[in-house]
Parts: C-alpha cells; sequence; structure tokens
C-alpha cells in the first residue's frame, strides 16, 4: 500500500516505522529542514508508553523532580510527592524525533523535509493523496495519516460531510510560549525545581519554571484560547519578577505554539485517512501526555491496518475504538474537571488547592492522570470542608458528575463504524458540553 505521513509528528513516526517494517511503501513528508526538526528542549514523557512500544530514551533524560502547584496571586506553594518510580522522564524532545525519524527511515520509509502538507485530494468520499509543496505538487496514495499537529491544513481541507472537527473550540487549546533561559547571575537556584502556576495572575491557564539539570531555565506560559502579545508580556514580566532567577538570554528562540485540551476526536477517521497525535486532540495539556499519547495512537494505528489490510472507515474504526478503550475515557473525565478548573477563580482554587479539600493523595492522583473519584462517598468526606464555600462545593459536585456522564458516554462508543450510529453518539457527546 502506497501511504503518505503528512508531518513528522510522534505519532505519524511511530506509525511509519510500524507500517514500513511490513512492507509498506511510506513517504513522510515534513515542512521543518532536517535542522530545524522539533525543539531543543525536555519535555515530560511517560516511560510506560514509550518503553511499552519499544522506543528506548535518547541519553540525557531524567526523572523529573516532584511537582509544585502555586495557586493565583499567592507565594504559597504545596509540591506534591509522588514517588520517583512514578514520575515522568524529561526527554529532549529534539533527539526523540530525530531518532524515532531514523527508526522509521531504517525500516525503509522515506522522508521529504522542508515540504508542506496543504490540502487533501478528495475523491468523493474518499481521501486519495495530499497537495503538498511551494509547487502544490499533487501525490496520490491508497491513505493518509494526519500527523501535523492541532492546526493540521489537511484536516482543515475536510469537507463537513466527513463529520471530523477541524479546530478545537475557542476554550479547548492553550496559546502557549516556550523558552529556554539562562539563569540570572548571582540569584539562588530555588529548591522548587518544577513549579506549576495554576491560573497564574488568575488567567485562565497555567504557567510552569522548571530548572533543568545543567542550570538552564525552562519558561512556559499559556493562556486558554487566545493570548495578546500585552497579556504573554504581563504574564512573562510577574513570571520574572516571581523567579528572579530567570536569566534574559533566549538560548533557543522561545516560540509560540498551541496545544490542544480537550477530549480526543470523537471521528478521527475516513476512507484512506486517519489523524493522529494533535491532530486529534489526543493530547492534553495539562497532563503532560501528548507524546507518549500521540506515540500511542500512531502504535495502535499501525496494528490496526496491519492486522485488517484495509484502511476504509469501517477497518479503521478498530484504531479510534481501541484508542477509545485504552486512553480516552479517563481524558472525558479529565477534560471535564479541567473545565471546571479553569471557570474557578481565583479564591476557590487557593480553596481547593491549600484550603484542606484536597488531599496530597488526591493532588497525587490529579498530577498522574487518574482524576478524582465521583463516588457518593467521595463527595459526602468533602462536605465538612465543602460546606465554608458551599456554592462552589456544588460545582465541584456537579463536575464530577458531568465527568462521569462523559467517561460513560465516551465508553459507549460504537464497536462497529455505522455513520448514523456513529453520528448520534457524537452528538451526544457534543451536547454534554453545550452550556
Ligand atoms: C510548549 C509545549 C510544551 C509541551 N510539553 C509537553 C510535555 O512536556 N509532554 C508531552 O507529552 N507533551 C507536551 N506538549 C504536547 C506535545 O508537544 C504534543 O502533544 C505532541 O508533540 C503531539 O505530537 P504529534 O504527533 O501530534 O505531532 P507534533 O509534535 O505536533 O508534530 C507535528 C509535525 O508536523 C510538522 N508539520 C506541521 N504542519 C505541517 C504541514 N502542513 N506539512 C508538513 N509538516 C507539518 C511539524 O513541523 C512537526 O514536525 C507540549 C506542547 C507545547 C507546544
Amino acid at each position: 500500500m502506497k501511504i503518505i505521513v503528512a508531518g513528522a509528528g510522534f505519532g505519524g513516526l511511530q506509525a511509519a516505522k510500524m507500517l514500513a517494517a511490513k512492507g509498506h511503501e511510506v513517504t513522510i513528508y515534513e515542512r521543518a529542514s532536517e535542522d530545524e526538526i522539533g525543539y531543543n528542549c525536555f519535555d515530560d514523557v511517560d516511560y510506560k508508553i514509550v518503553s511499552d512500544v519499544g522506543i528506548k530514551l535518547p541519553e540525557g533524560s531524567y526523572r523529573s523532580e516532584d511537582l509544585t502547584l502555586i495557586p493565583p496571586f499567592t507565594e504559597d506553594n504545596i509540591t506534591v510527592s509522588v514517588p520517583q518510580e512514578q514520575r515522568p522522564w524529561r526527554v529532549n524532545r529534539r533527539k526523540l524525533q530525530t531518532q524515532m525519524i531514523k527508526e522509521a527511515v531504517a525500516k525503509g520509509a522515506k522522508i521529504i523535509y522542508n515540504t508542506a502538507c496543504r490540502k487533501l485530494i478528495i475523491k468523493g468520499d474518499k481521501i486519495g493523496g495530499i497537495i503538498a509543496g511551494a509547487e502544490k505538487e499533487k501525490i496520490y496514495c491508497d491513505f493518509v495519516i494526519d500527523s501535523c499537529g492541532i492546526t493540521s491544513p489537511l484536516k482543515r481541507s475536510l469537507p463537513d460531510e466527513f463529520d471530523i472537527m477541524k479546530e478545537p473550540g475557542e476554550q479547548e487549546y492553550f496559546s502557549s510560549f516556550r523558552g529556554i533561559f539562562d539563569s540570572y547571575p548571582d540569584v539562588p537556584l530555588p529548591k522548587q525545581k518544577n513549579k506549576l502556576f495554576v491560573k497564574f495572575m488568575g488567567q485562565s491557564g497555567f504557567s510552569r519554571v522548571i530548572v533543568e539539570p545543567d542550570g538552564k531555565i525552562d519558561v512556559f506560559i499559556s493562556k486558554l484560547g487566545k493570548m495578546s502579545r500585552f497579556e504573554f508580556e504581563t504574564l512573562f514580566r510577574q513570571l520574572r519578577i516571581e523567579n528572579q532567577f530567570i536569566g534574559y538570554e533566549d538560548l533557543e528562540k522561545g516560540r509560540f505554539a498551541k496545544i490542544p485540551t480537550r477530549f480526543p476526536l470523537t471521528k478521527m477517521v475516513a476512507d484512506g485517512y486517519a489523524a493522529v497525535g494533535d491532530s486529534a486532540f489526543m493530547a492534553s495539556a495539562m497532563l503532560g501526555r501528548g507524546i507518549g499519547d500521540a506515540i500511542k495512537g500512531g502504535q495502535i494505528l499501525a496494528d490496526t491496518v496491519i492486522e485488517s489490510g484495509d484502511v476504509t472507515a469501517k477497518s479503521l474504526w478498530k484504531y479510534q475504538l481501541t484508542y477509545f478503550r485504552q486512553v480516552s475515557a479517563e481524558r472525558f473525565a479529565y477534560d471535564s474537571m479541567r473545565r471546571a478548573l479553569f471557570a474557578s477563580k481565583s479564591d476557590e482554587i487557593r480553596f481547593l488547592l491549600e484550603g484542606g479539600f484536597l488531599s496530597q493523595e488526591e493532588l497525587k492522583a490529579v498530577i498522574l492522570g487518574k482524576g478524582l473519584s465521583s463516588s457518593a462517598g467521595f463527595v459526602l468526606s468533602k462536605f465538612s470542608v465543602g460546606r465554608r464555600k458551599f456554592k462552589y462545593y456544588v460545582e465541584v459536585v456537579k463536575s464530577l458528575s458531568r465527568g462521569k456522564k462523559a467517561v460513560a458516554l465516551a465508553s459507549q462508543i460504537p464497536n462497529r463504524y455505522e455513520r448514523g450510529r456513529v453520528n448520534s453518539w457524537q452528538s451526544k457527546i457534543s451536547d454534554l458540553y453545550k452550556d
């Protein structure tokens, strides 16, 4: 089969390696040049996910430090202790991406750099290839794997009849800045090496300041939806005031990017097409599991195609079904929690984090992506603390119950691809989030 992997994203690369190893003719089209692929920084990666699919962590990877949560408008902080073996690894993104490209090429895939994928070629109900490069070349194939990330122009070129959501909603992605800085001379580095500022300055977003083992400072600033230059500069100025050890030398040309923060696409396949990774909204920004989940998605996609030998929506549905069963359901609970968190006022967040509402164990569960229980026992056990802010307590209970409903709906994903049933399941899920 002739397969195009659009974008050398982590999900697409994993699929490319597996499919090329089975003798398929795989070509990866990547917009960036070979030297500029990825970003020279460390990201949190769940070791279990990558080791399960046989990926070795690149040299220099290290276990992250305990996370310190800082509620808005306070210098207070809560360090959540997680046993060393449960903490994510900090992995150099560029090294991992380059290593995965080499592995895919070693299995027979081809990669063409400096070539932006622009549009899908659509023949009736089927995807027949892509239009790519400065010359707008038409490249035909049997199957397109869309691994171009959240702003994929391919997904955007799909007609509405395909029922595949093209863009995340306004409150379903973070606008983010990421920069690596030197440390400011003579200012001592903090004890907390991994700080997460929740709703920093009361804005709907979060920021992180991480001191890497070599003393470089990784600065991350985000806001739900659009972030203006003025908003970014205000946030960064204040972050510097509160973290005076951040130096002024921008070592890796800071970058702005979007990150999805919602549940994955409820339809990620069509005849001859599958979205994977951020283009299928697999990442959940606050969990730091976008890389791992994209890789897992790529592996499931390749397994599905190898098993069926077919790329119709009907056959590819198994990819989506398996991904939902293994990963997505819990994402729905997390998504409800994230929506409630960012709708909370600053004093309510302080109450959650430091007012005794959530215990260390519960915070740990949230950080590890396990979410909170929505059982009657949990809700009752929080009543004596919760009644101090009764209205907010009721909101928290409502959001937990909405999360439970969302998980139940997500797990009702149709076993087989029948358009009517899939559409009706999709609309039930979107109705849940219509306020
Ligand atoms: C600032 C920041 C910090 C993050 N931190 C973490 C973290 O700590 N841990 C974590 O797991 N995740 C993190 N994420 C999320 C993570 O980066 C993504 O979830 C993950 O990279 C998704 O991979 P992907 O397979 O979708 O492809 P991407 O990594 O999005 O890669 C897409 C690739 O496609 C290429 N491309 C894009 N458009 C085109 C086009 N039109 N034609 C051809 N090529 C194209 C790009 O150049 C890129 O190589 C972070 C994201 C950001 C922005």
